[in-house]
């Protein structure tokens, strides 16, 4: 079995609901995502797939969706507010946890074609989430 695995950075804020703990109140990470493909075998240039291929697909998409975004709960109360100040916001049907952004960015790069078997999301150096499809 080969894997490749290519690492995306970006910024994005949250807070969770219903939640007693620091992680409540607005903050923000720089975070990472790490896409890790698959295969059995090797395509005819000896790769798994081309790291330029996950950068166009998935790169593109958090930089456009996630990076420098509050990303919350779609019943937050900040949302309104932060809609009217003109703030881009993206909105998850549940606390936007490190797990839920490893899902997200894991049926995103499925949609968007590319063969992932495991996404992590790193929230900080010493924290991190996967999701294995
Ligand atoms: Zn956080």
């Amino acid at each position: 079995m080969y894997s490749v695995t290519k690492q995306i950075e970006f910024c994005y804020g949250h807070r969770l609901l219903d939640y007693d703990g620091l992680c409540s109140h607005p903050h923000g990470h720089n975070a990472v995502a790490e896409i890790e493909v698959r295969a059995d075998v090797l395509d005819r240039l000896n790769m798994v797939v081309d790291f330029g291929d996950i950068k166009r697909l998935i790169k593109e998409w958090i930089d456009r969706e996630l990076d420098h975004r509050m990303i919350l709960r779609h019943d937050d109360p900040l949302v309104k507010a932060l809609q009217e100040m003109g703030e881009p916001v993206y909105l998850l049907d549940s606390n936007p946890t490190a797990e839920r952004l490893a899902r997200l960015v894991f049926d995103i790069s499925r949609e968007k074609g590319l063969p992932v078997s495991k996404v992590t999301v790193w929230e900080t150096p010493s924290s991190w989430a996967t999701y294995v499809g």
